[in-house]
């Protein structure tokens, strides 16, 4: 399919929306009220300090919401005011926080039912209105929901369709997109849907087991199997390694994609030399500024002295681990949490240590004197900040100091 003409031809069409409905004035009132902090507020403003008693907590500088998460919660809301009756469905959850999207559900925007790792379309009707989320939607489903006769609003954030526009030149120039990113989750589908030949590689490991494999060749049924389902159909590590271009998820560690670009650039230099290096390798800066912050504010924030750090953010929310990540490879005790709901009764708390399942850990919070490190994933609304911290200094200040 010649995506960048079909993407043209759907934003030409009626049924097209990916600006607002004329309703930011009220919308914005009611985001105000459920997802805004007093708390957090004042405790910006005390340069990102809350003191009570014995106890600190430390915000990281840069925190929760972004931009991008905003727009297209925003996007929702106005959608469910423009059209009061139709019926309303997201392709996925809208962004990574349960709280934002049981409040669609609520608002009756409908999830598309998932069985057995498909979707199933057959429920939307046309006339239906569907809302793509922030990380985007692939190709397919698009163009699906498009000849189904369904408005379709586009919350897509702009960094993300940078990085398809981004693949689109690799595919123009016949190189292979290389992604790095995850690639069951909904941005890298989305992104490798308007991908020609790509590869996806998760972290430095692969992405040095890639190099390796450019400059010295190895064993191709190796390769096939360790990258199972992260390259396109027919992709040939022996015939399309030749000419790579970088590409990422938006929001993957910042530092982890830099080193990624620089191991394939030194391998194709390598292989080509110095004068050939531009037919060879390609790369543009694709992590949102967004993502940046939040990894920069978490790098100052774990320079200091802390007892522990709280991570807050949805479980599959891939920039949220990427922060939990810094705090490890720092050996600060930290806790994944999702809502404020997986803390206590008492001293306890449910949490997702990461690359693992849920575990319940009994006493976490040590004794007084504490300072508490606290930060919040892009998806995170500072309600749940707040109220995480509310409960924080509930545990461990349970008489009022
Ligand atoms: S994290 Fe970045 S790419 Fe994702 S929605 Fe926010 S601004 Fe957009």
């Amino acid at each position: 399919m010649d995506t960048k003409a079909f993407k043209r031809s759907l934003q030409s069409s009626e049924n097209y929306h990916r600006k607002g409905f004329g309703h930011a004035e009220e919308v914005a009132g009611m985001l105000k009220s459920e997802y805004e902090s007093h708390l957090i507020q004042e405790i910006r403003a005390n340069n990102y300090t809350l003191k009570r008693g014995d106890v600190t907590i430390r915000l990281a500088e840069a925190f929760g919401f972004c931009w991008g998460v905003e727009r297209a919660v925003a996007m929702a809301y106005e959608t469910r005011e423009h059209f009061p009756t139709e019926k309303i469905w997201i392709t996925n959850e809208i962004i990574h926080n349960p709280s934002v999207n049981q409040r669609l559900r609520e608002m009756e925007v409908g999830f598309i039912p998932v069985e057995a790792g498909i979707k199933d379309f057959s429920i939307v009707n046309p006339g239906d209105v569907v809302i793509l989320p922030a990380f985007g939607a692939s190709v397919q489903e698009m163009q699906l929901l498009d000849e189904k006769g369904c408005k379709i609003v586009d919350t897509t954030c702009p960094w993300v369709t940078k990085v398809w526009n981004t693949v689109e030149k690799h595919k123009k120039k016949d190189y292979t997109s290389i992604v790095h990113g995850k690639y069951n989750h909904e941005e890298t589908i989305a992104t490798s849907s308007f991908a020609g030949k790509y590869l996806i590689v998760l972290n430095l490991q692969q992405a040095e087991y890639v190099c390796n494999y450019i400059l010295n060749g190895g064993n191709r049924d190796e390769f096939m199997s360790k990258f199972g389902k992260s390259y396109s159909v027919g992709f040939d590590p022996d015939l399309d390694l030749e000419r790579v271009g970088i590409a990422n998820q938006t929001t993957m560690l910042k530092t982890e994609t830099e080193q990624i670009g620089k191991l394939l650039e030194r391998a194709m230099m390598k292989k080509y030399g110095p004068d050939r290096l531009n037919e060879h390798f390609q790369s543009f800066n694709t992590i949102c500024d967004a993502t940046q912050e939040r990894q920069d504010a978490m790098l100052n924030l774990v320079e200091e002295k802390l007892d522990l750090m709280v991570v807050i953010g949805g479980y599959n929310s891939s920039n949220t681990t990427h922060l939990q990540e810094i705090a490890i490879e720092r050996q600060i005790p930290s806790y994944h949490i999702d809502s404020s709901d997986r803390l206590g009764p008492g001293n306890r708390i449910e949490h997702k240590p990461l690359g693992q399942g849920l575990e319940v850990t009994e006493n976490w919070l040590p004794s007084r004197p504490l300072t508490i490190g606290v930060t919040s994933g892009a998806s995170t609304p500072d309600k749940v900040v707040e109220d995480t911290i509310e409960k924080i200094l509930a545990i461990s200040l349970p008489v009022a100091v």
